[in-house]
């Protein structure tokens, strides 16, 4: 009876990042399956449904990820636009109006950083399955990362610091690497005052390269370590601007590398975040 087919009929499939699921309804095919005994024919169509679900959410989520790109792509001009004027504007326009113009410069500008990262975790979303994997020697890739970040320190007055286990090496993408370094630098920057510190360290543990950056800056409260990952999530500081998408980016990439990301930190002490990757070579 069709009835009796309710449990065994019912799929459930986590796609993508966990947050879809499909529920499969009774299918009539797998009734007669069964009726006939044949439960590798029931086992052959639930498998052939789920594919079919889940090739259909993943096309779905693909066009809404299109979506979102096209529209924040083409947002960009006429943004570009209002804020080439509201300049004009704040250069002639007569006293009384220029704290209205400096209100529209600000909005502005915080409306092109909310559009960028959203164009910045479209493309993401568009790249992830297309890491570039190959062998990295972790010490190279700190210094590489080192000398680009140098000069950011200095200019804030910050001591930056690097060390590195010799001879470890992983296997990943070294460009996305670099970007989940570059993230945790620049928010240690924005986040620490003049004459902190800021450390850049790499060691083995247990079979794991980690690569943490540890700063003396303003810290995050306990009850906040987990947000702080989530798309658009924020803690507004003092002067601090950011649109809260980095560090969910950084998950994402550290995640698709089989690795993870996490974060430390005592308020007024500073802040450690460790991203650990599984040690392997490609040879
Ligand atoms: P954004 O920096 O654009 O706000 P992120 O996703 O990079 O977005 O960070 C989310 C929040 O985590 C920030 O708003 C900030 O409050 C907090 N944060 C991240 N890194 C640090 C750090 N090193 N020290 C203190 N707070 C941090």
């Amino acid at each position: 009876m069709d009835l009796d087919l309710c449990a065994a009929g019912t799929a459930l499939l986590s796609f993508a990042a966990g947050f879809a699921v499909v529920v499969l309804p009774r299918s009539h095919a797998s009734a007669e399956g069964e009726r006939k005994g044949d439960a590798e024919a029931l086992d052959r169509e639930i498998e052939a449904r789920v594919a079919e679900r889940t090739e259909e959410m993943r096309a779905m989520y693909e066009a809404q990820t299109k979506f979102l790109a096209d529209i924040s792509h083409a947002l960009q001009t006429p943004m570009a636009i209002l804020r080439g004027n509201v300049e004009i504007l704040e250069r002639c326009a007569p006293a009384r109006a220029r704290g209205v113009t400096r209100i529209i410069a600000a909005t502005l500008n915080s409306m092109a950083r909310l559009v960028a990262s959203i164009l910045e975790s479209a493309r993401w979303q568009f790249a992830q399955d297309k890491l570039c994997m190959a062998d990295i020697a972790v010490e190279a890739l700190l210094q590489e990362v080192y000398d680009d970040c140098s000069v950011l320190a200095e200019n804030k007055g910050i001591r930056l610091v690097s060390s590195c286990g010799a001879g470890m090496t992983i296997v990943g993408d070294k460009e996305k690497l670099k970007e989940v370094l570059f993230n945790l630098i620049s928010n240690a920057l924005k986040h620490t005052d003049p004459g902190g510190t800021v450390a850049l360290t790499g060691r083995e543990d247990d079979g794991v390269a980690e690569i943490a950056v540890t700063d003396t800056g303003c810290g995050i409260p306990e009850d906040r370590l987990q947000d702080i990952f989530e798309r658009f999530y924020r803690i507004d500081g003092a002067g601090v601007v950011g649109t809260g998408i980095g560090l969910h980016i950084c998950r994402q990439i550290v995640e698709a590398h089989g690795g993870n990301i996490a974060a430390e930190s005592e308020v007024g002490k500073g802040s450690r975040f460790a991203v650990r990757i599984p040690r392997k070579s490609l040879v």
